[in-house]
Order: structure tokens, then C-alpha cells, then sequence
């Protein structure tokens, strides 16, 4: 039998020999129990989840707290991110029951608030936003006390399709700004960096009401003046929410990380970013931006009231 590699985009690429990790980057292991409660609702309902396809160091702990990130319209990206461990290739047809199958995950694991992701659908007229839009509505009805926030792809050369995304009754539009636009053309030579800066902007201008969000992985040999410009350029398109987070190599075929930032590091990160105005910021070295996505709603919301009461420009 043939074994197709994950990343045949990857194969050729020299190897990267990956960096020990610190004694501060480490998986936390809470309730087992839980953990397994989870997998096993994501398992029954036949569910992708970027927790596992991005092999993300978190899992243990979000799954322990039955937190988990469902991604949708498939596991195979179109894209080929030099960061991303998701599969590369040609996708599936969408699947006509995931909205249902969503709703049903969200209700069983009695979600407070979910994070829906995808993977990047460049085969798709719409880039998938009205498969994202029916998701969401399908969420939304079975769960109406349930938060949604969506972290979506750049929908690059679809028009203005992410508009149907922000028709939906949701409530925190995510799109990851990923690294310095200096280091697009080697991280993300699919996405451009004024473009995802772009659909941020106008997805403000055309919700209001939603939350905006984004997030910058730091450590692929980016400069700090340049992790600072990117913080005015979010605040530009009034971001509210900004997630920085240590790039971990997923294997040696990957972009080389260049270095861990202590948390010390990250403090100084996040206090600069606070000045900057973002209503919220999480920096730590195992910030992802579905990481505590529940607390820090309930913070977004809370600082959002303080903000109107003090009559402050939101
Ligand atoms: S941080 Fe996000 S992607 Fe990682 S395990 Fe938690 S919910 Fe999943």
C-alpha cells in the first residue's frame, strides 16, 4: 500500500532540525475523564477538530475542559502555509449534515461558547461562507445561550463573500494575521498580508456588533519593531482582540523556528499591545487563538460595557 505523505508540498524541503523545547512549554494534563468524553463526542459525530489536525500542545487541557475547536469543511487545506501541520491536497465535497452535526456536538458537550474554524477552501466559488453561514445558524438555533466565534480564512480573490459569515448570528469574527508581512511570502505565499488586514477592516465596518479578532505567532525570525507595526496595523482595522502565541514546528520539513520567547517576553508584548488600544490581549508562550476562548469572551463583553459607561470610543 501506497502512504500518501501528509505535506507532498513539504517533501523536497531541506530538513530543519527542530529546537528542544523550554522548560516553560508544556502540555498540561487536568481530567482525563472529561478528556475522553470529548474525544468521544467528536468521534460518534464523525467530527474534524484543528486540536488534532494542527496537533496543537493544548489539547489535553482544552479537552479535559471539553473546549475543543471544530473545524469545518474537511481536514485537507488547498493551501500549503509553511507553519500549518493540516493536511495539504484536494478536499472532499461539503458535507450537507455537518451544520447539523455541529449543533448536535455543541449541545452535547453543553458548550458555553465554540470556536468554529475551516480549513482554506480556494476550490469553493465562496471560499465555503455559506457553508460557514449555515454552521453557525444551525449552532446558533440549537444552542441560543451558546457564543460563537469563528476563526476564519482570508477568502482571498472571493469578492465579498465572507460578508454571508457576518450575516450569521455570531459573535467573535477571527482571522489570524499569522506573522510580519516581511515573512509572508515564505510562511503564507498563498495569503496576502494587506488582504487579511482588509477583510478584518471590513468586517467591522459591516458588523458592528461582532467582536473582531486576530493572531500572530512570534519565534519565525521576526523583529519586535515589525511585531509592533503589525499591532498598529490591527488597531487600524480596529481589531479588539489580539492572540500572540510561540510558533512550534510541527516536523523538519516545516519552517525552521528561530526562537523561543521567554514569558517574560510575552508580558512586554502584551503590555505594548495594551497601549496600543486592543480592548483584550493574551500573549503567553501556549496562547492559540482558540486558547481560554470562553474566559476571554466573557472578558471582551465585560470590557466592552465598561468601555460604553465610561463613554469611551470603542
Ligand atoms: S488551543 Fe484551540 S486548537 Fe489548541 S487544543 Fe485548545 S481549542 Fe484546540
Amino acid at each position: 500500500m501506497i502512504i500518501k505523505p501528509r505535506h507532498p508540498e513539504k517533501v523536497k524541503n531541506k530538513d530543519n532540525p527542530i529546537k528542544k523545547k523550554p522548560s516553560w512549554i508544556k502540555s498540561k494534563i487536568l481530567d482525563s475523564k472529561i478528556f475522553f468524553e470529548t474525544k468521544q463526542v467528536v468521534n460518534q459525530n464523525k467530527l474534524v477538530t484543528v486540536c488534532q489536525e494542527a496537533n496543537c500542545p493544548n489539547i489535553t487541557e482544552c479537552w479535559s475542559k471539553k473546549h475543543a475547536t471544530f473545524m469545518i469543511m474537511g481536514d485537507t487545506c488547498t493551501r500549503a502555509c509553511a507553519f500549518c501541520d493540516v493536511k495539504t491536497g484536494k478536499p472532499e465535497s461539503l458535507d450537507v449534515f455537518e451544520p447539523l452535526k455541529i449543533s448536535n456536538a455543541v449541545k452535547k458537550l453543553n458548550l458555553k461558547h465554540v470556536v468554529i474554524t475551516s480549513v482554506d477552501r480556494d476550490d469553493l466559488k465562496d471560499g465555503g461562507a455559506e457553508h460557514f453561514f449555515k454552521v453557525v445558524q444551525a449552532t446558533r438555533k440549537k444552542n441560543p445561550e451558546t457564543s460563537i466565534e469563528v476563526l476564519t480564512p482570508d477568502f482571498l480573490r472571493k469578492g465579498e463573500s465572507y460578508k454571508k459569515i457576518l450575516e450569521a448570528d455570531l459573535d467573535v469574527f477571527n482571522h489570524n494575521i499569522e506573522t510580519v508581512p516581511r515573512l509572508y511570502l515564505k510562511v503564507r505565499p498563498g495569503a496576502r498580508y494587506f488582504s487579511s488586514l482588509e477583510l478584518l477592516k471590513n468586517a467591522k465596518l459591516f458588523n458592528k456588533k461582532v467582536f473582531t479578532k486576530s493572531g500572530i505567532m512570534v519565534g519565525l525570525g521576526e523583529d519586535k519593531d515589525e511585531i509592533i507595526q503589525v499591532m498598529d496595523d490591527l488597531r487600524s482595522a480596529k481589531v479588539d482582540f489580539l492572540t500572540i502565541g510561540q510558533y512550534l514546528q510541527p516536523s523538519t520539513k516545516h519552517f525552521p523556528l528561530k526562537k523561543y520567547y521567554h514569558p517574560n517576553e510575552f508580558k512586554e508584548l502584551e503590555h505594548i499591545a495594551k497601549t496600543k488600544g486592543f480592548l483584550l490581549v493574551s500573549s503567553s508562550p501556549l496562547t492559540r487563538s482558540s486558547y481560554h476562548a470562553d474566559e476571554d469572551f466573557k472578558k471582551l463583553k465585560a470590557l466592552r460595557v465598561k468601555k460604553i459607561e465610561c463613554h469611551q470610543p470603542l
